[in-house]
């Protein structure tokens, strides 16, 4: 094995003795549903930038975590929520200017048609609630989502969540749709594709009685292979659901918060307007935030008509945290670094494909790449288990990634957005070894 960020051959050996008894720990606790990463996995202990370390003190850099979008544990964001946590920590059931304050700066980020937000604490909650607004405003129950979405796990959002497993059987009153993938439906055919299949997907729901509510879409399209799609190819199927007065909820879980560069929403790549906008991963850099931003006659319906109150969703502590969150992106001008640095990243990550076959195609919006793997360019056959050993080699190496899509053989890369060229480059240096050792 290939040394890259100062690992040895034999970093790369088995499990220590304490990551076995952590490992046979968590087993017997917290039983089989959590999966871990890495075949050999990773104990942290400690975060800082784009750095994590584990507890030999051994650095890995972190391009997969967007959670910890703005660097691992930010000063500013600790120091936010440490002076707010002394101060005082409720809930909005009580008058308090933070989350007024958060409130405001958030919404001013928006197109002014979207005047509500509505806090929530996690992404889960957050597509649930718009889900519940979105029926209750049309009065439909029929949703339209892509093949192999996720959007959570709340009862009614893991029913729209196919990429959950086998297990997950699609209730009577979704539809799915293909994700715009230029590279299997080629780029010139993703739109027209997209709309056809929204316009059928409503059509069959009409045709069994079934009223639409909501077309729900993850901007980067993440579960479905990381599929960015070029720009616009979305808007003539959402046109065409709000048009049968279906409400569009653009889920920015993944995309938001300036990952996919030059602009804060994911979705302002094409050219949509959202009717409710929901937000989470990255909106607290860890500290469980998330939320909904929507249309005031839309959330105002839902509100008149039924009350709504979340313990945690939008305390002070949280307010203060998303707040830091937000000033960091906004000072530092990181939708413009994301921009750059993605750039950067996938010219680099491009350039492999010269030389390593196995890449079918190299996609990405700003800090959210995918690379594909197949075993034959021409058959676009996908190489699910070389894309498993590029990910745990590059574990070895100290560099963190991951895969996704329906095969799990895009390699999905989401790197912290404060990397600079020298991160980059060991990125891409690591994708490179990576790909070189693994026997294909
Ligand atoms: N939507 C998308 C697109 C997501 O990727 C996720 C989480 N991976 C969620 C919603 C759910 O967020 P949470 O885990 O905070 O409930």
């Amino acid at each position: 094995m290939s040394m890259i960020n100062g690992f040895t051959a034999q970093d790369a050996a088995r499990l220590s003795d304490t990551e076995r008894r952590l490992v046979e720990r968590r087993e017997r606790l917290l039983g089989p549903a959590y999966r871990l990463f890495y075949e050999r996995p990773l104990h942290t202990v400690r975060g800082e930038d784009v750095w994590l370390y584990d507890e030999q003190g051994r650095r890995y850099l972190d391009a997969y975590n967007n959670v910890a979008s703005i660097g691992h544990c930010h000063p500013r964001v600790v120091e936010a929520m440490y002076r707010q946590s002394r101060q005082l920590n409720t809930h909005t059931r009580y008058l308090q200017e933070g989350i007024l304050d958060y409130a405001e700066q958030l919404l001013g980020t928006f197109s002014a048609d979207l005047e509500r937000v509505m806090f929530t604490c996690t992404g889960s909650e957050a597509n649930d609630l718009a889900l519940r607004i979105a029926r209750q405003y049309t009065g439909g129950a029929g949703v339209i989502i892509t093949r192999f979405a996720y959007h959570g796990v709340t009862g009614d959002i893991a029913e729209l969540s196919p990429s959950l497993g086998p297990a997950m059987v699609l209730p009577g009153h979704v539809r799915t749709v293909r994700a715009p993938d230029a590279y299997r439906l080629g780029a010139g055919n993703v739109a027209s594709t997209f709309a056809d299949d929204v316009r059928a997907a409503i059509e069959d729901m009409k045709a069994h009685g079934i009223r639409p509510a909501a077309i729900l879409l993850d901007g980067i399209f993440s579960s479905d292979g990381v599929l960015p799609g070029p720009a616009g190819c979305i808007a003539e199927g959402i046109a065409a659901a709000q048009a049968a007065g279906m409400l569009y909820i653009a889920d920015e879980v993944q995309p938001g918060f300036a990952r996919t560069g030059l602009n804060l929403w994911g979705y302002s790549r094409h050219n949509v307007r959202p009717d409710i906008v929901t937000l989470g991963k990255p909106m607290g850099n860890g500290q469980p935030i998330a939320g909904i931003v929507g249309r005031a006659d839309v959330v105002d319906h839902f509100g008149r008509n039924m009350r709504y109150f979340n313990t945690y969703g939008g305390n002070p502590v949280s307010c203060a945290a998303g707040k830091a969150v937000l000033d960091v992106i906004q000072e530092e001008n990181l939708q413009q670094h994301a921009h750059d640095i993605g750039g950067y990243l996938l010219d680099g990550l491009t350039r492999l494909a010269q030389r390593h076959e196995i890449i079918g195609d190299v996609r990405g919006a700003g800090m959210f790449l995918g690379v594909e793997l197949v075993s034959d360019r021409k058959t676009r056959q996908p190489a699910a288990e070389q894309a498993r050993r590029v990910v745990n080699a590059m574990r070895e190496n100290g560099v963190l990634i991951s895969a996704a899509g329906p095969l799990e053989n895009v390699l999905k890369i989401r790197p912290v957005l404060t990397f600079t060229r020298e991160h980059a480059d060991l990125l891409i240096q690591a994708v490179d070894v990576a790909l070189g050792d693994v026997r294909l």
